[in-house]
């Protein structure tokens, strides 16, 4: 049938008006192939890497397989090479040297390693009525009542006092057994079902269930507390005191899961941020040819709790690792590092929020992105107007949107939910307080911050060729 022809208002309105679409929508079975197969081994990754000890972990030993060495381990650097350096098993710091040279400046994709979780508190166990528990303290923004009657791994490090590091990971494996926090039955819980949802699950009441077998011992008053304590002695050899120097982390122990009868999505525990890490580090590695700019790559801690810390994105560390390499390539000098930064440009790699129908009066539908419709960048954060944002200038965004244009990559520009909403932020700010020119840029999720998030494999994979077009061609 002959297509009808289109009318003068009609052709005006697909010459004037910004359509954003669906990115499934007209993609070749081929790239189709291509965003599952990349999905897999997302999802792999994500199955490996639930903590920031682990994420780096993984990116060491991919980094070192595609060829980066240990910048402590090299006397100088020179174009092409590739290096990297790991901040106390938490945070990631990766290079290669562009052709032009570091002093014309460096394309930075900077994404963090942790998500919201429970930790353990420093002296966490305890016996009630039979029962042995975990206390904890939460970690990032959650909502708590999310985090009771799930399955719960155990993930971390027990550090001795003579040194020797004991590093856990219980309840991932098929045969591990898993913990969890009960919540009240809905036949007596009139009371709670009275409360809001921000204190029907009271954080203090977070407690992990670890054990209920007694120790057979008469004389001792907390048997189920020392059966526990026995079993840790056992396995690990440590002792209740051993807690005070410990990081444990508490994780959802789901798996990754392609989500819906087309698989077209991706539910997992923490994809905020590590679909970001797992998309930057790829595009950082996957990389052909030597860049003209530096390439960066900045997988950060602690983003959840404001950044601080020395493994968290204020720290300097990230400063020294750049100066490093301005020593080590023979060129430092003073001011030299400020003058780089002014110079740089950087893709804040985290995720954005995306609209979700069944909440649909959070959002301004003009200014929100749509699970599946691209790549997401947030031109400015923050909340209570703007507060706390840096907010992308518009000469900077209009280079990334011909980056992405010419590159044939789908992406949208949105804020994090309608005016007066709410807010929150990134490691954005703190890298354009250098002077780097940055923009959010990442994926869309919903359910952010849930045991469970949801992300769009299309937006996976289109966020990893925005990075890989970021870091081949920006300027
Ligand atoms: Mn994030
Ligand atoms: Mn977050």
């Amino acid at each position: 049938m002959e297509e009808k022809q289109k009318s003068e208002g009609k052709l005006l309105e697909e010459k004037l008006f910004n359509v954003r679409k669906c990115g499934w929508k007209d993609t070749s079975e081929e790239k189709v192939n291509m965003i599952m197969k990349f999905s897999d081994e997302y999802m792999y990754f994500l199955n490996k890497s639930k903590t920031e000890r682990e994420v780096s972990v993984f990116a060491k030993e991919v980094l070192e397989k595609n060829g980066f060495k240990n910048v402590d381990d090299l006397d100088n650097i020179s174009v092409g090479d590739k290096v990297y350096y790991i901040n106390r098993e938490k945070s990631v710091y990766a290079a290669i040297i562009g052709k032009n040279g570091l002093e014309s400046g460096l394309n930075i994709l900077g994404a963090h390693m942790d998500s919201p979780r429970l930790d353990l508190k420093p002296n966490p166990v305890y016996e009630d009525t039979g029962f042995a528990y975990f206390n904890t303290q939460y970690y990032g923004g959650i909502k708590k009542y999310q985090w009771t009657t799930i399955p719960l791994a155990i993930h971390g490090v027990i550090v001795k006092t003579n040194g020797e590091k004991v590093t856990l990971n219980i309840g991932e494996d098929e045969n591990d057994p898993i913990f969890t926090i009960t919540d009240l039955l809905p036949h007596l819980a009139a009371e709670q079902m009275k409360k809001s949802l921000s204190n029907g699950v009271e954080g203090e009441d977070l407690d992990l269930l670890v054990g209920s077998i007694p120790y057979n011992d008469e004389s001792v008053s907390e048997k189920v507390k020392l059966n526990t304590l026995k079993l840790l002695n056992d396995k690990y050899g440590i002792t209740e005191a051993d807690f005070l120097s410990a990081e444990l982390e508490l994780v959802p122990a789901f798996k990754a899961k392609s989500l819906g009868f087309d698989s077209s999505m991706v539910a997992a525990y923490g994809q905020d941020d590590k679909v970001c890490c797992y998309t930057a580090m790829r595009a950082l590695i996957d990389m052909k040819e030597i860049p003209e700019k530096t390439s960066i790559l900045i997988l950060a801690d602690k983003e959840e709790i404001g950044s601080m810390g020395n493994t968290g994105m204020e720290s300097q560390v990230f400063d020294n690792f750049i100066a490093e390499l301005l020593t080590k390539a023979g060129i430092n000098r003073p001011n030299l590092l400020n003058k780089v930064f002014c110079k740089s440009a950087m893709l804040s790699a985290d995720v954005g929020s995306a609209y979700d129908p069944l909440y649909a009066s959070v959002s301004d539908r003009k200014n929100v992105s749509y699970a599946g419709f691209g790549v997401s960048l947030n031109k400015y954060t923050g909340g209570r107007g703007k507060g706390g944002s840096s907010d992308a200038g518009a000469e900077f965004v209009g280079k990334i949107r011909n980056l992405f244009e010419s590159n044939n990559i789908l992406y949208q520009i949105d804020e994090l939910g309608k005016v007066d909403a709410g807010g929150g932020g990134t490691i954005a700010y703190i890298l354009a307080d250098k002077g780097v020119d940055v923009i959010d840029c990442g994926v869309a999720v919903l359910s952010m911050h849930a045991p469970y998030e949801v992300t769009s494999k299309y937006d996976v994979y289109t966020t990893y060729e925005a990075y890989k077009a970021f870091l081949e061609q920006m300027k």
